[in-house]
């Protein structure tokens, strides 16, 4: 590969960053192995190597990443975190819109220490609500839950499902709506600035945890509120109160479906009649690989797919869009719930009144040839 032969350590890691950011890469790796240092990208959620370094370069590689962060250069044997301010040479054009941040972390390891670079894009169109590829249906939902003056709306799918993105796209449609609402966000941490929302930083491990600073937000009279993730039984109880009480209240849940998330809520100590009377919607969702437009070809069974191209590093793939589905709590969904119903009950009375699975939802984008089937069961099995 091209970078091998340099043997001057600062333009080669350069070179790594600047090709990284080129490309729109979420994250770099540094990955030290006996005989090798491994460089991976993650493009489009996906990790992919792009170079293969001789491990004698190594340690000087990731020296170098420290001096760039800031890190001592002399401590080789703890986890360090740090910023990377700058790159000669910068701005960079992105596929993915201006760079806002560069974190570094590095970590022991038998075989040296590894690097990893996260890269924090501004990315103007998905801000925006109605560039997020969601499915019509599902888009006025949100709309219409903006509108409310009260309501729970609950995200939940993995992480890297582009959770914070949908609520980030939510709180700037409602501020446009409405310009002068009081929104305040609890974040951890807090990934992009929203100018017009009051942002929190919560730190889970100090005093200002996500039930502490909730407990005393609520004393400052906001009228909507995002709090970055339910982790526990605490938050989930002073969310759902909260949200029993004249708030707009938006937040993520770690689950693989809405039915999932219902029951997560119950199993908190929720009580059945709080989580009908305080839930309006579940949004459930993944985020899939767009096919790259330059290389996409059409099979004659009218299927799309690709095979890369220099555009897309040979991944087939550029860009990524949402699959979702979402369930509105209704007159017979919460009658179920009250009966404290499992699982199977649930998905019984979803499928009963036709409730459109993520899978199904997939469906649309391979029909348009925005994506491939293969990559709907791979995040849909995940
Ligand atoms: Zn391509």
């Amino acid at each position: 590969m091209k970078n091998q032969a340099k043997s001057n350590i600062p333009e080669l890691v350069d070179d790594i960053l600047k090709e990284a950011i080129k490309f729109g890469a979420s994250d770099i790796h540094f990955e030290p192995a006996s005989d090798q240092l491994q460089i991976k990208y993650r493009l489009d959620g996906t990790l992919k190597t792009v170079e293969t370094l001789p491990a004698a370069v190594s340690g000087n590689v990731i020296a170098r990443l420290k001096v760039l962060g800031n890190l001592l250069t002399y401590r080789n044997d703890i986890p360090q975190e740090g910023r990377i301010e700058g790159i000669p040479g910068q701005p960079i054009d992105s596929e993915s819109g201006k760079v806002i941040d560069k974190r570094l972390a590095v970590f022991p390891t038998i075989h040296g220490q590894r690097a990893v670079v996260r890269i924090f894009y501004e990315n103007e169109s998905l801000t925006q609500l109605d560039k997020l590829g969601l499915n019509p249906t599902i888009e006025t939902s949100l709309t219409d839950f903006a509108q409310k003056n009260q309501g729970i709306l609950l995200l939940t799918g993995p992480a890297g499902s582009g959770k914070s993105t949908t609520l980030a796209a939510l709180l700037r449609y409602i501020l446009q709506q409405f310009p002068g609402k009081s929104i305040v966000a609890l974040e951890d941490p807090v990934e992009r600035a929203i100018p017009g929302v009051t942002q929190v930083q919560i730190e889970p491990h100090g005093e200002m945890t996500f039930p502490v600073a909730l407990r005393s937000l609520l004393r400052q009279d906001p009228e909507v509120l995002m709090i970055g993730e339910i982790r526990d039984a605490e938050t989930a109880k002073i969310v759902i109160e909260a949200g029993l009480t004249g708030h707009l209240l938006m937040s993520t849940m770690h689950s693989g479906s809405c039915s999932g998330a219902l029951l997560r809520l119950l199993e908190m100590d929720i009580e059945p009649y709080q989580l009908t009377s305080g839930v309006s919607a579940i949004l459930n969702q993944r985020l899939v690989r767009r096919l790259c437009e330059d290389c996409k070809v059409q099979a004659d069974d009218g299927t799309f797919h690709s095979h890369g191209c220099e555009k897309c590093h040979k991944t087939g793939f550029h860009g990524r869009v949402l699959l979702a589905e979402m369930v509105e709590l209704d007159g017979q969904l919460r009658q179920t719930i009250l009966q404290r119903t499992d699982m199977d009950g649930l998905e019984a009375v979803l499928e009963s009144r036709g409730h459109m699975k993520l899978i199904q939802d997939g469906r649309r984008l391979v029909t348009q040839g925005i994506t491939t089937n293969d990559e709907i069961q791979r995040v849909c099995r995940a």
